[in-house]
């Protein structure tokens, strides 16, 4: 009788074994195919993002979203620093009396 209940006893453990680790498979599995769909998509616009932009004024070529811009009527344009944004707008007021 007593070989019976370790049986049944052995069986049982081992079958919540079984279950726990199919569980962590399953979640093991489960979470990187989720995470490597998500990136694949957002990578475009990071691209895109990274455009270069020209300062008019020192000629260097800057990233977008390191360059100063300033509205110059419907257009935007980017400098690589103050001191060029201010040298550009003085220039444009300039240009702005000749007509
Ligand atoms: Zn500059």
């Amino acid at each position: 009788m007593r070989f019976l209940i370790w049986l049944v006893v052995l069986f049982w453990t081992v079958a919540m074994l079984r279950r726990a680790v199919s569980w962590m498979l399953r979640g093991f599995l489960s979470s990187p195919t989720r995470g490597q769909n998500a990136p694949a998509n957002q990578q475009q616009p990071v691209t895109s993002s990274r455009r270069l932009v020209r300062d008019p004024v020192c000629g260097v070529h800057i990233a977008e979203n390191r360059a100063i811009p300033l509205r110059v009527g419907a257009e935007v344009v980017h400098f690589c620093s103050v001191a060029c944004r201010d040298q550009y707008a003085g220039n444009e007021q300039k240009f702005a009396a000749n007509g």
